[in-house]
């Protein structure tokens, strides 16, 4: 409830949970497209460029993940785009699990409104966050899982980061089939746009 309070639809209007945060940050990075969205792309945190501009994947990493987006068909408009954290962590490090925490029923909210067939978390720290376990992302890029997340089953594909390709470029290919594969699985560039999550 205490979450709502701080929400329009899945908007954080206002938060002060994380005091290093709230300190380091310019403004509440939210999510962006549709809140219909079929693929709901869940990130780390923002950076320097997205507590700048206000959206996440804005900066390298985000034309990264939008060629690759676009290489297999799916439109960045059409596709919801999100973070585990809506604040910058300073010197970007990684948040911490307090904050992971404190966030979390913002990340829950937002799924519920926006509903997906298919979440796909880009990098250990959002992999980890949703399916609540360890994850080695670079061996598990590519699987899909089953997770339950407030109360609801949902599908996770899991993706190595597309900011790792930046730094060591045989990251690419298994970002790229992970890609692949999301467009596949929601029926991304097909004429009658069926997705294929049925058949798991
Ligand atoms: N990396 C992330 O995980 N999220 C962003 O929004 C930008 C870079």
């Amino acid at each position: 409830m205490e979450d709502q309070e701080n929400m329009d639809g899945p908007v954080v209007t206002e938060c002060e949970r994380c005091p290093e945060l709230v300190e380091a940050r310019s403004r509440i990075v939210n999510g962006t497209g549709p809140e219909d969205a079929e693929l709901l792309i869940v990130g780390e945190g923002p950076g320097e460029s997205e507590d700048r501009e206000g959206e996440p994947f804005v900066g390298r990493s985000g034309a990264e993940l939008d060629e690759k987006l676009r290489d297999h068909g799916i439109d960045r408009e059409t596709t919801r785009i999100t973070n585990c954290v809506r604040c910058r962590p300073p010197e970007n490090r990684d948040p911490t699990k307090e904050e992971l925490e404190n966030c979390r029923g913002y990340l829950e909210r937002e799924i519920e409104l926006v509903d997906p067939e298919l979440i796909m978390t880009v990098g250990k720290v959002p992999s980890e966050h949703l399916l609540g376990r360890d994850v080695a992302v670079t061996k598990e890029a590519g699987s899909v899982e089953d997770c339950r997340l407030g109360g609801t089953a949902r599908r996770v594909l899991i993706s190595v980061h597309p900011a790792a390709m930046l730094y060591d470029r045989s990251q690419e290919e298994t970002f790229d089939a992970t890609v692949e594969q999301a467009a596949s699985l929601i029926g991304a560039g097909d004429e009658d746009g069926q997705s294929r999550l049925g058949s798991f």
